[in-house]
């Protein structure tokens, strides 16, 4: 192995989910795979096939790079591109049916330039403002945007739709509410104008589960794919009134290193660098090549439990750049090469993404993106 870890990425627990998702949201809605962050650290060329093979015929990127990535590996899909794509690369959009959000009227204006050089269409999605106040056509700009649309034939309007501000937690109650109800609103105003966009869709994870009646054609979901809930909030939400209140969702990914080499530590000696852990007895340790340039953070130092040889132990000292130190006096026997899992499963016990981020004060999301891109991905069943 020339990496110094790797990750399991599984195909059963992908499904599974995706079935979970399916009895939420029923047949009549599709639900379209948020693959940003390149999938949410679990790898866009891995896991778009595994979505696919499960059935998935629709994603969604932030950028014109991941949407290029998707495109090589899902050459049928539907792709759109929710942020960042440069007026440059507008043309390259269009012609490979790569759909698009409409925030702004220049990307507008220049979409309909090149389509109608291209005599093709480009594939829009009408991002309206309700209150998120990031990305979003302001009223002005929809003004603006059902001029050009009425004066231009280069296009299909594929989607219209908004973006909740925090729908995983309750606090953002009202302005949500605000939001649906401002949706709403421009939605019917342009109906009227005579723009009725293929499909409508507001919903992330959070909304899907906590607001039911933002799902309407298509929802755009990320973190439940993966198997993990948007916040503890919306898990609570979903289960409350539930008769069976088992997690219906399966984490898909698992990283697993495996002991570097192993050595003996005698009573009142520090480990690693500095004085953060002394040796209370004779210890036994053993090194594995993962630190915090591998994803693994810092401040899991003296904190982070791992699974070897069907145990919990415990990282002792500081986590470095490259490696490192568990405790591992209570099972001696353990030696070079033998599995260190560092989130997964391994015999009764499992690390999990979320017990990992609150040790480290990561949100799941954050800890799943930092996974860097070049530790090798393998599909298991
Ligand atoms: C990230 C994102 C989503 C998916 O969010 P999850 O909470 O992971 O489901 C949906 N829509 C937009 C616009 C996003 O940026």
């Amino acid at each position: 192995m020339f990496q110094t870890s790797y990750i399991e990425l599984s195909q059963s627990a992908l499904e599974e989910n995706y079935k979970f998702l399916k009895s939420v949201v029923g047949e009549q809605t599709l639900i379209s795979t948020v693959i940003k962050g390149n999938a949410y650290g679990h790898g866009i060329v891995d896991l778009v096939p595994m979505a696919i093979k499960a059935g998935q015929t629709h994603f969604s990127v932030f950028s014109a790079d991941e949407a290029r990535l998707c495109r090589e590996v899902a050459p049928n899909a539907e792709i759109m591109i929710m942020g960042m794509l440069d007026n440059e690369e507008l043309e390259w959009a269009i012609t490979n049916n790569i759909q698009f959000y409409i925030f702004e009227v220049n990307r507008l204006e220049e979409a309909l330039k090149i389509a109608k050089k291209l005599n093709q269409l480009a594939q829009i999605h009408l991002e309206l403002e309700t209150g998120m106040n990031r990305t979003g056509l302001r009223k002005k700009e929809v003004l603006k945007v059902i001029e050009l649309l009425n004066q231009n034939e280069n296009y299909i309007l594929k989607g219209i739709c908004t973006h909740f501000a925090g729908a995983e937690s309750i606090g953002n109650y009202v302005r949500i509410q605000e939001q649906i109800k401002s949706f709403k609103k421009q939605r019917k105003q342009l109906a009227k104008e005579g723009l009725i966009a293929e499909c409508y869709h507001t919903a992330s994870s959070a909304a899907t589960l906590s607001y039911p009646k933002t799902q309407m054609d298509m929802v755009r979901i990320g973190i439940l794919n993966y198997g993990f809930w948007p916040s503890t909030e919306t898990f609570i939400h979903y289960v409350k009134d539930k008769s069976d209140r088992t997690d219906p969702l399966r984490r898909i990914l698992s990283w697993k290193s495996k002991v570097m080499s192993t050595k003996t530590v005698e009573t009142g000696e520090f480990i690693g660098y500095g004085t953060t852990y002394m040796a209370r007895e004779n210890m036994k340790i053993a090194t594995v090549p993962v630190g915090y340039s591998h994803g693994y953070s810092r401040s899991l130092s003296n904190q982070g439990r791992v699974l070897v040889n069907g145990e919990r132990v415990s990282v002792v000292g500081i986590v470095n750049m490259n490696m490192m130190v568990l405790d591992i006096t209570d099972i001696p026997d353990t030696k070079k090469g033998d599995e260190v899992v560092l989130i997964g499963n391994q015999g009764d016990y499992s690390i999990s993404v979320s017990s990992f981020s609150e040790l480290s004060d990561q949100l799941n999301y954050e800890l799943l993106t930092r996974l860097p891109h070049n530790i090798p991905r393998k599909v298991i069943k």
